[in-house]
């Protein structure tokens, strides 16, 4: 009685791990994104399995129906079309209505578009955050990267190449032609490249060159805004500390000043108060 999130390759069979083969291999049924990618899959791997579809347009009936068979004793290996699955693909419903129904979900490692383009990207990778698919909808998508303007962290987006262009177009718009991307693209697969450039650069290329492949864009955070300048009464604090451990006041003020990058004689004016 359990759920296994199974990650498939995004590219390159050879990705796909001796833990995700065995687990497809005895796991009762298999619910897929698109069965026939998945068949594809299955007979690469020599394995016969029975498949039940699970996508986002079936996937509140479908989704019960697995339910009821976990529950009933079954296991079920959870596989989307490429990458792992709940992750901008159906399968965050599934996992949702497992937990619920208190069955044991758990996830085999493996291959995420996300990650291996954000991992070659030579952004920083310390913070991060995963944006998705930009929808679709004006209204929406100029809602969202509104709400990402400051955003300090590195950006993770999807993208479809017929949509790339507009895209570098309402990035640029949001950001600056000045901001760095990396654009990933065929990941794992015979023509994987990254371009590393600005957006104005990326429109510019892309003015040139039509968009192949699926792409993952990685974008540059914003810069983080230079500190605020010590206020006065910071600094008045500071001196009195100071003073109070024994220092006089023309060395308190001398080494405050230094610290906090303050003119000194503006400092001491101030400090006549104390
Ligand atoms: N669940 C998947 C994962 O873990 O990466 C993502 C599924 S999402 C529906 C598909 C998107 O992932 C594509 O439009 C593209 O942006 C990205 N993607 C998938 N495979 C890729 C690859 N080989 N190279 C670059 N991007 C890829």
């Amino acid at each position: 009685m359990m759920l296994y999130l199974v990650p498939t390759p995004i590219g390159n069979l050879s990705d796909i791990s001796e833990r995700c083969r065995r687990t497809l291999a005895e796991a009762d049924f298999i619910a897929a994104e698109d069965t026939r990618v998945t068949l594809r899959l299955l007979n690469h791997l020599d394995i016969k399995k029975p498949l039940v579809s699970y996508y986002e347009h079936n996937k509140t009936q479908s989704g019960k129906k697995i339910v009821e068979r976990i529950l009933a004793g079954e296991t079920c290996a959870l596989v989307s079309d490429a990458g792992s699955p709940a992750i901008s693909d159906p399968g965050e419903d599934l996992v949702r209505l497992c937990a619920e129904s208190g069955i044991t979900v758990t996830a085999i490692p493996g291959p995420c578009a996300a990650i291996t383009a954000l991992s070659i990207s030579a952004l920083p990778t310390g913070r991060f955050t995963f944006e998705g698919f930009l929808s679709i909808n004006k209204k929406a998508r100029r809602a969202h990267l509104e709400s990402l303007k400051n955003e300090v962290r590195t950006m993770i987006f999807y993208e479809a190449p017929h949509k790339l262009t507009d895209t570098l177009k309402n990035l640029s718009e949001t950001f600056g032609p000045e901001r760095r991307i990396s654009l990933c693209r065929e990941l794992t697969k015979l023509h994987e490249e990254v371009l590393r450039m600005s957006l104005g650069e990326a429109m510019a290329y892309y003015g040139e060159n039509a968009p192949r492949g699926e792409y993952v864009l990685i974008i540059e955070g914003a810069s983080v805004a230079e500190e605020e300048p010590a206020s006065v009464d910071d600094a008045l604090s500071a001196v009195q500390e100071l003073m109070d451990t024994g220092l006089s006041k023309k060395d308190a003020v001398k080494q405050v000043a230094l610290q906090l990058g303050l003119p000194k004689n503006e400092l001491y004016q101030a400090a006549l108060q104390i």
